[in-house]
């Protein structure tokens, strides 16, 4: 079987290392893949805009399955293009897709079908959106309605703050399309954690749970990332809140949106904060979570390929999950999330006792990598707890503490590991 990954990131590289383990793939390509891919696939040059290329290289080469990694080109519908041409896709549709396209969308869903969420108001009018936030006091939080990379949130302390972010967003355009439109919600108070499922329709196969640190320093410090780490699955979640986010979040989402015409085939990942009141929805996600996916695939003990086959064939794939912990820890380069140097030399690393590295923002140079991006490469591996994973990782990460052209943080998962002791 031929398999071809749309991506180029770190959750892509984990979905390569993962369909290569399976004994039905015959050739795996990545498009444009990255220098870590190569070794498991063959990466063609085409972006993940090009829908034609996309679809003239997956038709050329008979692809039987394509898999997409990121957010736009699903935003785009590229799924709808690749279905109408014929081939075989995973992912959701444009329609679909539009639980992360639209924060608002997504809120009136949850408000329609009453799926656990903070209390909001969506705004087009700057003047109406202050007077609420005036009314409700703060914290409160102000979104963009649309994608903006992870920079559309504002946790507001203060009103004021709330107040900038409202004429930021609504009256200078800061991102543009995206926030021509605004959610202000309630602040929730909790532990986050993420839960994934493979989905296609009414049918929900939930994965396990998974956490991130999105701030660039210890102590959850700095600014918001992409992920300086994360591990699966969230030790200190209790069993029942678990059942709960997957019966009265996940299966509910999916079952609204095919009642709303908008039937979801894919993965479908919940943004949840454990509150006093119980899990609630921060967002939701219409693909794989980045760095979530690098850390639940390798528990992940079944073949990818099949798993993706059932699910669009609405069998059961019957999800095998290894008893253990995975924790993964980011390499960035020094000054990320800021502006940082690119092409410098990464020191080797030796990927033994079951240590695996994925690729975010490298490039091979001769016989080696040097860094392209801000986040460069993950450290991860599997162990009975937690701890034991973080302790193997951490003593791999020591061939970075020789340069200052890199930097990682030392305490992923810490807080956790002293939660579920307590
Ligand atoms: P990403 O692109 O990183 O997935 P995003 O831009 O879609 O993020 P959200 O996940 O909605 O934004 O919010 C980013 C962060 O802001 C959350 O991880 C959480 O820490 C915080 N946050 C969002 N909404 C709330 C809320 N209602 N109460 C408290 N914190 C919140």
């Amino acid at each position: 079987m031929k398999v071809l990954v749309i991506g180029r990131g770190g959750r892509e590289h984990s979905l390569i290392q993962k369909f290569s383990q399976s004994p039905q793939v015959t050739n795996l390509y990545a498009a444009p893949g990255n220098a870590g891919m190569e070794r498991e696939a063959e990466c063609v040059a085409i972006p993940e805009t090009n829908h034609d290329e996309l679809i003239t290289f997956a038709k050329e080469n008979k692809v039987d399955l394509t898999f997409v990694g990121p957010e736009n080109p699903l935003l785009d519908g590229i799924v709808d293009r690749f279905q109408e041409a014929g081939l075989l896709v995973f992912g959701p549709s444009k329609a679909a897709a539009l639980i992360e396209g639209s924060k608002h969308f997504a809120k009136q869903i949850m408000k329609k079908y009453s799926i656990p969420t903070a209390d909001y108001e969506a705004f087009t009018d700057a003047e109406q959106a202050k007077e609420y936030i005036r009314a409700k006091g703060a914290p409160i939080v102000v979104k963009a309605d649309g994608l903006a990379a992870g920079k559309g949130v504002v946790v507001a302390e203060t009103i004021d703050q709330a107040l900038e972010a409202v004429e930021d967003m609504l009256l200078d355009g800061q991102f543009g399309e995206a926030s021509q439109e605004i959610v202000v919600e309630e602040f929730l108070e909790g532990a986050e954690f993420s839960l994934m499922a493979f989905v296609n329709g009414e049918n929900v196969y939930p994965m396990v749970t998974a956490k991130d640190h999105k701030r660039a320093y210890e102590g959850d410090q700095g600014p918001n990332t992409g992920g300086m780490g994360a591990f699966a699955p969230a030790p200190d979640l209790p069993e029942q809140s678990y059942q709960f986010a997957v019966e009265s979040i996940l299966q509910k989402t999916a079952s609204a949106l095919v009642e709303e015409g908008r039937t979801f085939t894919g993965i479908l990942y919940a943004g949840l904060i454990q509150t006093a009141k119980g899990p609630k929805v921060i967002e939701f996600n219409a693909r794989f979570g980045d760095p979530e996916t690098q850390v639940v695939l390798p528990l992940l003990e079944n073949d990818l390929v099949q798993v993706v086959l059932d699910v669009l064939d609405r069998k059961n794939p019957q999800l095998q999950w290894a008893d253990q912990a995975c924790a993964g820890v980011v390499v960035a380069s020094a000054g990320y999330p800021g502006s940082y140097k690119k092409g410098i030399a990464l020191p080797e690393w030796s990927e033994e006792s079951g240590l695996f590295a994925v690729h975010a923002g490298t490039k091979k140079v001769n016989d080696g990598y040097v860094s392209d991006g801000g986040r460069v490469l993950l450290f991860g591996t599997k162990a009975p707890d937690l701890a034991s994973a973080l302790q193997s990782v951490n003593k791999a990460l020591k061939v970075f503490d020789e340069t200052e052209d890199f930097f990682y943080r030392n305490d992923i998962g810490k807080s956790a590991i002293i939660a579920a002791d307590q």
